[in-house]
């Protein structure tokens, strides 16, 4: 049995483990030179940048499940500060628990962090094949078979899709699936992040929570901001600060933006050593009403073909939690579909 996963995010990463964990052979198509997706962490002169997210929610057992499968649940490290607080324009005002996401207009809240996918993606080694997009997928009498850039074609029993809605409705579409088109109803909303070091002698201002959010009604570019190195333990070598802008994109240099209005909020004097910048032009999925019922239709049309599902974030949950749930799970699918072939069942049950 072979099986392909499209795309290296944390889902794609997540159903490969599952798949593997199974005795299946499974091979990872990415199209980036780098596995991950949005998760994306830098080390830099002793600090640690991330890139998309930071943290996941407490209550939800994914994430440490999955890193303790892998050995790695000693590396999840614990939120040190807690609670947000909102910039009204001329202060900071303290905020209720649960509230900075809300304001966000954000499906995820961050709780117990510090996730990152190296750990997944060493044990899934060779497996993984960057710079190796899928252009097109079709069905074949046994399974399936996806283009791969630069002309090869690779056989599979069993697909899990977890890109992008909008790659997934396009290749399945192509394929003949006309329903995937609606997955493309889901829109993801453009992010910038900017992490900017200081000194810690640089920050004036009294530091409440683990970071603040800009109330809807006041002028600025930065949406909210992270004390990243106060919110988890070694963000920062000691002595220093690192704070994380998210900004709508606007035009400008995104970093000399943030360290602009964090000057005013957070009494910032001086300039950052250095700052770091990652563009998501889509980030975060948005669901339209129906989204639920729409995911289901597609699925509900992906069983009449040989196994193949969709996951990811633009599917069942943008939180990395839910990333996790949803690669496993359709992982699982997959795999229940091609135990039912092993024991003579048609691929073709439609
Ligand atoms: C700035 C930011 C901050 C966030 N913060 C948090 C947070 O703190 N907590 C939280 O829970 N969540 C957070 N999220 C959300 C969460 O990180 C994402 O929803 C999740 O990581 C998405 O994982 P994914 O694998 O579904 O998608 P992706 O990470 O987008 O992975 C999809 C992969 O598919 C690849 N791909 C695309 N097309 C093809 C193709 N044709 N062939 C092969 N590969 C292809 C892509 O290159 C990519 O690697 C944040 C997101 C952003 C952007």
């Amino acid at each position: 049995m072979k099986c392909v996963v499209v795309g290296a995010g944390l889902t794609g990463l997540a159903a490969a483990w599952e798949l593997t964990r199974a005795g299946t052979e499974v091979v990872v198509l990415e199209s980036e030179r780098r596995a991950g997706g949005v998760v994306l962490s830098e080390r830099r002169e002793g600090f640690l940048v991330e890139g998309g997210p930071d943290g996941f929610l407490a209550g939800e057992g994914d994430i440490p499940a999955l890193a303790d499968e892998l050995g790695l649940g000693d590396r999840l490290v614990d939120q040190l500060a807690r609670g947000a607080t909102l910039w009204t324009g001329q202060r900071l005002e303290p905020l209720a628990q649960g509230r900075a996401a809300e304001l966000l207009g954000i499906q995820v809240a961050t709780d117990v962090g510090a996730f990152r996918t190296e750990g997944l993606a060493a044990r899934l080694g060779a497996s993984i094949r960057p710079a190796q997009g899928v252009t097109g997928i079709a069905p074949t009498a046994r399974g399936w078979r996806l283009a791969v850039t630069g002309g090869s074609l690779l056989e599979a029993d069993g697909v899990v899709l977890a890109v992008p809605t909008w790659v997934a409705a396009r290749l399945l579409a192509a394929a003949g699936v006309a329903e995937a088109r609606e997955l493309d109803t889901v829109v993801y909303a453009p992010s910038v992040t900017a992490s900017l070091a200081y000194r810690r002698d640089q920050l004036n201002g009294r530091l409440e929570g683990s970071g603040f959010v800009r109330a809807a009604e006041t002028d600025g570019a930065v949406r909210a901001c992270t004390y990243t190195w106060v919110k988890y333990p070694g963000r920062a070598p000691p002595g220093y600060a690192l704070l994380r802008a998210f900004l709508e994109p606007a035009d400008g240099d995104p970093a000399a933006l943030a360290h602009g209005e964090l000057a005013t909020v957070l009494g910032v004097s001086g300039m950052p050593l250095w700052s770091r910048v990652f563009h998501w032009r889509r980030g975060v999925p948005r669901y339209k009403p129906g989204h639920a019922e729409r995911v289901a239709h597609v699925r509900e049309r992906l069983r009449r073909l040989a196994p193949l599902d969709i996951a990811g974030a633009g599917v069942d949950g943008a939180g990395v939690s839910a990333c996790v749930r949803s690669g496993r799970e359709a992982a699982r699918r997959v795999l229940e579909r091609l135990g039912t072939n092993r024991v003579g069942g048609s691929p073709f049950p439609g």
